[in-house]
């Protein structure tokens, strides 16, 4: 197979645009595992490892920009204090090895119902940034997950980097699985809370065909924080407003049974994991 080598970004979009069939290549922790057992052949890889811009991170306005190729390891090391929903999220991921040259454009990319990253992307509004040779477009993340496995990226287009606002509040992420580390999760919550803007985001990992959010759960406890005044002074919320929470949560799950879990445990799991979360962040 032919093997693609950019060392410029816009290198990078022209072999994209003239090989549209060639799979990127970052950390390779998806993609080799598809290759090692046969699963995928591609006709060609472009690997983008060499391109410096990729790897890096910066200001953009009120939000971060985030290249595709920064690794677990580094959002954990760099952005943990800015972005802790997602550095959560990283922390769980595979292994140390894995979380040294996995990237979270290596997690959109494959689009998991099940990628890690994808739920604390959801709470908390991020934005994918696409490139081609034709131009860059932005994504919300809620638009960019289409299906199993299948997001709204062309072929002839590349995931640039992720844009981010610091955290505005507490967030958290937690996760169920059938082990506690190196473990895909059998389902997973992301809560992420704007006191000053009075906004819930949700995001929901495993437990239905895409990662998806949970609007009605968000309209729920923002209702509940405001009528309780709980936005500026923080305090545990009554257990009735906990169990309707995560029943809301729940029903924005469309999940099923498979060999790593039945819908109805995942259901079960996500009340749990919602309540736990609400706990936690409401204690910070
Ligand atoms: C042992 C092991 C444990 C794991 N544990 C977890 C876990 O706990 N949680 C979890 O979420 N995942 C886990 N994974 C899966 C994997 O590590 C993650 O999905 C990781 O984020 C992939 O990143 P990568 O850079 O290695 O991607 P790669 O394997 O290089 O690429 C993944 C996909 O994204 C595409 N791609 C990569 N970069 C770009 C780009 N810039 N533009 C367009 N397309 C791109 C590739 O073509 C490919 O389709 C695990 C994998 C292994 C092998």
């Amino acid at each position: 197979m032919d093997f693609l080598q950019p060392t410029t970004w816009a290198e990078a979009l022209s072999m994209k645009a003239a090989h549209p069939e060639a799979l990127p290549i970052a950390g390779g922790t998806d993609v080799m595992v598809e290759i090692n057992f046969d699963r995928h052949r591609p006709a060609a890889f472009l690997d983008l490892t060499r391109i410096a811009e990729l790897a890096e991170w910066g200001q953009e306005g009120d939000h971060l920009r985030i290249g595709a190729g920064v690794t677990y390891t580094r959002l954990i090391d760099e952005l943990g204090d800015r972005l802790p929903g997602l550095a959560m999220a990283s922390r769980t991921v595979g292994s140390p090895q894995i979380r040294n040259r996995g990237t979270v454009g290596g997690n959109l990319g494959s689009a998991s119902p099940a990628g890690d990253a994808h739920p604390p992307l959801l709470a908390s509004g991020a934005i994918v940034e696409l490139a081609s040779t034709a131009g860059i477009r932005r994504l919300p993340a809620n638009e960019f997950f289409v299906g199993p496995k299948r997001s709204a990226m062309r072929k002839d287009e590349l995931i640039r980097a992720f844009l981010v606002e610091p955290a505005p509040g507490p967030q958290q992420f937690s996760k169920v699985g059938t082990r506690n580390a190196m473990v895909i999760a059998v389902c997973s919550f992301a809560l992420s809370i704007d006191p000053a803007r009075r906004h819930v985001g949700t995001g929901i990992g495993s437990a239905a065909p895409t990662p998806v959010t949970a609007p009605e759960a968000e309209r729920f406890l923002e209702g509940v924080l405001g009528e309780s005044d709980l936005w500026q002074k923080p305090a545990p919320v009554a257990d009735s407003a906990l169990v309707r929470f995560g029943e809301l949560v729940a029903a924005a799950a469309r999940p099923i049974d498979d060999v790593r879990g039945t819908a109805a445990y995942r259901r079960h799991a996500l009340r749990v994991l919602t309540a736990r979360a609400l706990e936690r962040t409401m204690a910070e």
